[in-house]
């Protein structure tokens, strides 16, 4: 099967669901100018996920992470806006479609689209959390603190100042993952969209659809792990697949 016949296929799965769920990674991202972790111009290609991804590094030595955050993520993500997948999710939620985006993005970019019913497994980078008083702040509060100090200092307590995501060696929310794996469960038809599926508990949540009778879709630009069991998978940008399928279904 080509491509366009791939997306017709897709059209088609898509009119005749019920219970929709998308299960998004940072490919969806990509066509946002934030970079993924792995594929072609993966941010582990530049950087290194083991120092500033991680809690154990992070609990060592914070100013890694904050210069990193100074000098990478705050620019890209402050300018970064949704692309045509972001929306396409968005107005197949309005229309009653989609029961549930499960993210691994951490990026905010579905819910500045303009979708409500989101759960967010690794959480949100432009909340920052102080790790002492457990108050958040927006990303750009603190970023103008970055020039006096790294790691700059909560404004009210003055406690370590993080990022409010979840990073290596964590635990994913407790209440996130139950309801992204009572959705899985409960959907007739689970769409990944531009994820590796290689991190774990969240590449699992696409095993548990499809073994409760799913129909498993993956658009991923390149092969991942779980393409052997699913129904349908496309290999092409997701702004392509879906800004085609969303308009008719
Ligand atoms: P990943 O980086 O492991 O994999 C991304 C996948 O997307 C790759 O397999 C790549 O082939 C594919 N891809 C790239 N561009 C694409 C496009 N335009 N259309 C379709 N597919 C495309 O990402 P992941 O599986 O989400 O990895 C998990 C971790 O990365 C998560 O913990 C997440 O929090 C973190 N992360 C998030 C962001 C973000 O929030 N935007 C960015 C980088 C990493």
């Amino acid at each position: 099967m080509n491509n366009k016949e791939k997306i017709i296929q897709l059209h088609e799965i898509i009119s005749n669901s019920k219970q929709l769920v998308a299960f998004t990674g940072a490919g969806l991202s990509a066509e946002s100018g934030i970079p993924t972790y792995r594929g072609a111009g993966g941010l582990w290609s530049k950087y290194d996920p083991s120092k500033y991804a991680d809690i154990n590094y992070f609990m060592q030595d914070p100013s890694y992470y904050w210069n990193f955050f100074k000098e990478v993520r705050y620019p890209i993500l402050k300018d970064a806006q949704p692309n045509a997948a972001h929306f396409a999710l968005a107005e197949l939620e309005k229309r009653g479609k989609l029961i549930l985006s499960i993210t691994q993005n951490i990026d905010g970019l579905l819910q500045i689209a303009g979708q409500k019913i989101v759960c967010e497994l690794h959480g949100n980078t432009r909340k920052i959390k102080c790790l002492n008083c457990n108050k958040k702040f927006p990303m750009g509060e603190i970023y103008q603190l970055l020039d006096e100090k790294l790691p700059p200092d909560c404004p009210s307590c003055k406690g370590l100042l993080k990022p409010d995501v979840v990073l290596f060696g964590e635990q994913l929310p407790q209440d996130e993952l139950n309801r992204a794996q009572q959705a899985a469960q409960a959907c007739d038809t689970f769409i990944v969209i531009g994820s590796s599926l290689v991190v774990y508990p969240a590449a699992q949540i696409p095993v548990i659809a499809k073994s409760k009778g799913a129909i498993l879709v993956i658009v991923n630009i390149d092969p991942t792990p779980l393409d052997g069991e699913a129904d349908l998978v496309i290999n092409m940008k997701a702004s392509e697949v879906l800004s085609s399928v969303k308009m008719e279904s």
